[in-house]
């Protein structure tokens, strides 16, 4: 049965920085074929960008599914993208009726096409992994944000024994050193002055250069620094076994690459990185940490963390708190291990039982907690310069980011504006910033 094309879209996403990007460019493509952005609860179509990551993924995409289709304004067109569409495929509507269309992480430039499918009641389901880009089928960037997103690199070879994200996002891939330039500098052009280039690896990004020079992430971000008018460089997130001295270099000589570094450990102990698979171990990850801030003193460390992956005793997690000690955290993510169907350690021996995952992860959360605090403190009267990135919650009052990625209050400003300022004072999630004097003046 056929129903009326939809005029409106609402994108929800979940997860990790490449999904907002991927959401941000499914909403581009629907906008070129005329459809307008709505409120979830209006629009004619709500797509939810999932992501396969967190614990119980799936069931909460059920749970939005379920809502929607309750919707007090009517059941909308339900599309579901992202990584639990890929893992999950047909599934999705033959568990959920209430499902329009589904679309993985690497068809989703196919979208128009099966809204079409849909509207004329064919099945929508493409979670294909085509060779040729996806990439290339998009539309020119739009105007927008003073910070922006680029994905540069998708997919990952290394087959951590806990993660989807090479069953879901498939093999290491990089988009071309051109199609990378020609998007930042349409993102310069449309009022973006900061670029955070993305990867699941995105430090693995290789490609060759206009002159043939096969070119790392270092070549690319020294390329990228001389664009005019991009005045920071941020990139996300990096694997250990892929930082490369070039990559360290610019560390300390691009001025426009922020001192701040992503690069998950996970575990602390070697034993556990053995059964992650993660090929790197403890002393290599603290003699990279050491390299960075060798070339980058004031580098914002930080990193990943997995609680109660199986077979990790007490042993293994004290281990885990003392690299955190030594390494000495801006920030941190940290998680209580929970196993993915299709990955080598959802059927591992030894899985730990959920009290004492808690207890772990609440010891590892003060930890990072304090130093997190201590080095929001440490800025206390330093002077530095924000980039305005939106409204704060009091009147009059601006959001930005500092170069360390702490976000700062101020009053005053305009958005996309990088002015200088004071840090007032510090809690653990914001800093408070001051016009020094002399700027105010
Ligand atoms: S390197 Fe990262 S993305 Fe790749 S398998 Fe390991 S955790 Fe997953």
């Amino acid at each position: 049965m056929s129903r009326t094309p939809p005029k409106s879209f609402h994108v929800k996403s979940f997860g990790c920085q490449m999904n907002v990007y991927d959401g941000a460019r499914m909403a581009e493509l629907m906008q070129a074929e005329g459809m307008i952005e709505a409120g979830a609860d209006e629009a004619d179509l709500v797509l939810l960008n999932t992501c396969h990551i967190r614990e119980k993924a799936a069931e909460k995409v059920y749970s939005d599914i379920g809502r929607l289709a309750r919707r007090e304004s009517g059941k909308p067109m339900i599309a579901v993208a992202g990584c639990v569409a890929q893992a999950e495929a047909a599934e999705i509507p033959k568990r959920a009726k209430a499902v329009d269309l589904v679309v993985g992480p690497q068809a989703y430039h196919r979208l128009p096409g099966l809204i079409a499918d849909a509207v004329a009641g064919r099945q929508a389901v493409d979670t294909d992994m085509p060779a040729a880009s996806k990439f290339d089928a998009l539309p020119g960037r739009r105007a927008g944000a003073p910070s922006a997103f680029l994905t540069v690199q998708e997919g990952c070879d290394k087959f951590c024994t806990y993660c989807v994200v090479p069953y879901t996002r498939g093999a290491e891939v990089s988009r071309p050193w051109s199609a990378v330039m020609d998007e930042a500098r349409a993102l310069v052009d449309g009022g973006a002055r900061e670029i955070t280039l993305l990867g699941q690896n995105v430090n693995a990004w290789e490609g060759e250069d206009e002159k043939g020079r096969t070119r790392g992430l270092d070549g690319l971000i020294r390329a990228l620094d001389a664009l005019p008018g991009l005045k920071r460089i941020r990139y996300t997130t990096s694997h250990p076994n892929d930082m490369t001295q070039g990559l360290i270099a610019a560390h300390a000589d691009v001025e426009s690459l922020m001192p701040f570094l992503h690069l998950p450990v996970q575990a602390g102990s070697d034993r556990i990185l053995k059964a992650m698979n993660r090929a790197h171990d403890v002393a290599s990850y603290l003699r990279l940490i050491e390299r960075v801030r060798a070339a980058r003193p004031d580098i914002a460390i930080s990193g990943d963390y997995i609680v109660g992956f199986p077979g990790e005793s007490d042993a293994d997690f004290e281990q885990t708190l003392a690299v955190v000690r030594k390494v000495g955290h801006a920030q941190a993510f940290s998680f209580k291990y929970s196993p993915r169907a299709g990955t080598p350690a959802a059927t591992m021996a030894d899985q730990i039982a959920p009290q004492v995952m808690d207890e772990r992860l609440q010891r590892l959360q003060a930890l990072l907690g304090e130093q997190q605090l201590a080095f929001n403190r440490a800025t206390i009267g330093r002077t530095c310069e924000i980039l305005i990135e939106r409204s704060g919650k009091l009147p009059g009052q601006k959001l930005g980011k500092s170069p360390w990625l702490q976000s700062v209050l101020i009053d005053g400003g305009e958005i996309g504006d990088l002015v200088e300022v004071e840090i007032a004072s510090a809690g653990p999630q914001s800093l408070i910033g001051e016009r020094p004097r002399r700027a105010a003046a």
